[in-house]
């Protein structure tokens, strides 16, 4: 059985619930005592008053602690103070024989549940010695009960039938813990397999980036942000030069490398808010928002070009890697992404036939 961890106290819906159970017991603790507090006052028992009065200020007190978000504290608090509850209603009337004692079960039911076995085992024994120590009071003449003395008659009977109850409670309780527990973790799995089947889906396997999927999702978004700014967004597609030849001559591994590497040294140049997407093969696709002028993009431009072409060594083999970039941007070439990404597209084999290893703005005409 679970006593309630660091790790269970996330604010999933398990938790929620329970939060709303002691919330719930506290309020019926409050309205039970407040009318027991009227009844107490037109009763002319001002002494009961008060102490019922005491107790209503450590309900308030949980029903804070709950809300600070300390719901453990809060249903200790409660425990404690339904328990003594009990315990002077006995003290004050009854004893054994006080209808009060009918709140035991429901003291254990609680801390069961809303603490775990630990604190169900301590209050269940505090209820065993507190028995005990009222029969001893009353026998020694220290309470004067309303309750016909029999000695510890009494004891045996109200200790069996406690004893049996919280058999009862342990078991029960201990069934709805553990389902609790289990339904927990397939949530914890699901969620899991959720995310994960939706990273799969939007990222590409071997550079870890962003895929197309994202793209239009990225600029949609970029271009609405940087509109707030009176300014537009950057597209540039990306492609690498004779990367066939790289995969011909250097094998398929050396390739996906080199691919892992661009991406990253792609993604060391950009700023935060820019996006680096794989589109496919050995094509690439940068957004850059906030953009006001073609000088804007031209700057992260040379900075890209610059750390592409410092020699990397890979399997052993030094390469010199290069690209071509074709650069549109929106609004000016428009804001359709496909269009966009068309125009970008033909920008970047304008650079390729102008010799490769360089960027080209769209070009209307
Ligand atoms: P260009 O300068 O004109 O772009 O020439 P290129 O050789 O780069 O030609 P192109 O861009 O058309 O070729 C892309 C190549 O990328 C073709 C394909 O074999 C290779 N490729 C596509 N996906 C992968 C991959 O995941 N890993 C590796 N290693 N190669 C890939
Ligand atoms: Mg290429």
């Amino acid at each position: 059985m679970r006593e309630p961890t660091n790790q269970s106290r996330h604010t999933d819906p398990i938790q929620q619930i329970r939060g709303k159970r002691i919330g719930q017991g506290i309020l019926v603790m409050l309205l039970a005592v407040s009318a027991l507090s009227l009844v107490n006052f037109f009763d002319n028992q001002s002494v009961v008053v008060a102490s019922l009065l005491f107790t209503m200020v450590f309900l308030l007190l949980a029903l804070l602690l709950l809300r600070k978000g300390h719901a453990q504290s809060a249903a200790a608090l409660t425990v404690v103070v339904m328990f003594v509850c009990v315990a002077q209603a006995m003290w004050g009337g009854a004893g054994l024989r006080s209808s009060a004692l009918t709140g035991y079960p429901a003291v254990l039911l609680f801390a069961m549940i809303m603490l775990g076995k630990r604190t169900f085992y301590i209050a269940l024994a505090a209820m065993a010695a507190y028995m005990i120590i009222l029969i001893y009071a009353t026998q020694n003449g220290w309470r004067v009960g309303t309750e016909e003395p029999m000695g510890y008659r009494w004891l045996g009977d109200y200790g069996v039938i406690l004893i049996a109850a919280a058999f009862i409670i342990r078991v029960l309780a201990s069934d709805l813990l553990a389902l609790l527990d289990a339904l927990h973790i397939q949530m914890d799995d699901a969620t899991q397999s959720r995310l994960q089947a939706e990273h799969l889906a939007n990222h590409d396997n071997l550079t870890g980036l962003p895929n197309r999927r994202m793209a239009e999702h990225y600029f949609k978004e970029l271009l609405r942000l940087s509109e707030q700014e009176d300014a537009g967004v950057g597209l540039v597609f990306v492609d690498i030069d004779n990367f066939k030849i790289i995969n011909d001559s250097h094998g398929h591994h050396l390739g996906d490398e080199l691919l892992c590497h661009l991406g990253e040294t792609i993604g060391s140049q950009l700023r935060k808010s820019d996006r680096l997407v794989r589109i496919a093969g050995d094509e690439f696709l940068i957004l850059l928002p906030g953009i006001a002028k073609a000088k804007d993009v031209e700057y992260i431009l040379e900075k890209i070009n610059h750390a592409i072409s410092l020699p990397i060594t890979l399997q052993g083999e030094t390469l010199v890697p290069a690209v071509s970039m074709g650069v549109a941007l929106a609004p000016q070439h428009g804001q359709d992404f496909k269009d966009l990404m068309g125009k970008a597209d033909l920008a970047m084999y304008q650079a390729k036939a102008d010799g490769r290893n360089q960027y080209q703005f769209y070009r209307p005409a």
